[in-house]
């Protein structure tokens, strides 16, 4: 049966301009689901909003019966995953990532910003989805092929190439300015800090540190000791320079 598919401009990153303006007409001589209509097109079903056969929604597993005219939407930011929708009606109940070996850098940007991030960059893309759907966590990364894999139900693909550039591109996406917590994780652990008692962590700090501060947080992990030195003012100038509001 013969079936015309029109993407709409947002996803100019995954197909050709061509296509995008036009549409195009395909011919499906089996039974397959939207998801994987979409998908052998080279669009993960993570990047897509909404979609629509005949003009009537329908979800990721509908299968087309007779010719008709396939619509569809990318996703309109900020993207809120604990909003229910049509096409992903069990939304997460916390705000929680893993980033993939690609974007790493990416990951550690996110929990310097309080984010919970899971980065082993040890993982398989086959442990990166089962991960994903066990612990509810948005999956990050650049490549298009994982995102295809139905156990992955939040996913951005990352568009910018260096990680600051990632990193607006990631909190502008999915809204997350306003629950930023600037240097409240381990970035080595992704665990809270915990504030600590000066003359508990005396024993571990240079004399300069010693003598000009007075507030410490230490990783209940690897005992890392933090402060807000000169190396937490040149973070928080580069994050302003990037036009991102935080709190400190
Ligand atoms: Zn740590």
């Amino acid at each position: 049966m013969k079936i015309f598919i029109q993407f709409d401009r947002q996803f100019e990153f995954f197909l050709t301009k061509k296509k995008i303006s036009r549409g195009f007409e395909f011919f499906l001589d089996r039974n397959a689901s939207v998801k994987d209509i979409i998908e052998s097109f080279g669009v993960p079903h993570t990047e897509i909003g909404n979609l629509y056969f005949n003009h009537q929604k329908i979800d990721f597993s509908f299968i087309p019966g007779t010719h008709g005219i396939l619509d569809v939407h990318g996703i309109t930011p900020p993207f809120n995953v604990q909003l229910s929708s049509n096409l992903r009606p069990k939304p997460f109940n916390t705000i929680k990532f893993i980033a993939d070996v690609n974007v790493i850098r990416l990951g550690k940007l996110m929990i310097l910003l309080g984010f919970d991030v899971d980065l082993s960059s040890s993982n398989s893309d086959n442990m990166i989805a089962q991960i994903a759907k066990s612990q509810s966590r948005i999956v990050l990364t650049r490549d298009t092929a994982l995102l295809k894999r139905n156990k992955i139900v939040y996913a951005r693909r990352i568009r910018a190439n260096m990680p600051w550039e990632q990193l607006v591109e990631t909190i502008t996406f999915f809204g997350l300015e306003g629950m930023i917590s600037f240097f409240s994780r381990c970035t080595a652990c992704n665990i809270k800090l915990a504030e600590v008692e000066k003359k508990e962590v005396l024993h571990l700090l240079e004399p300069k540190t010693k003598r000009y501060f007075h507030t410490f947080f230490q990783c209940p992990q690897c005992k890392k000791v933090f402060w807000k030195g000169s190396h937490y003012d040149n973070i928080c100038q580069k994050i302003s320079s990037i036009g991102i509001s935080i709190n400190h």
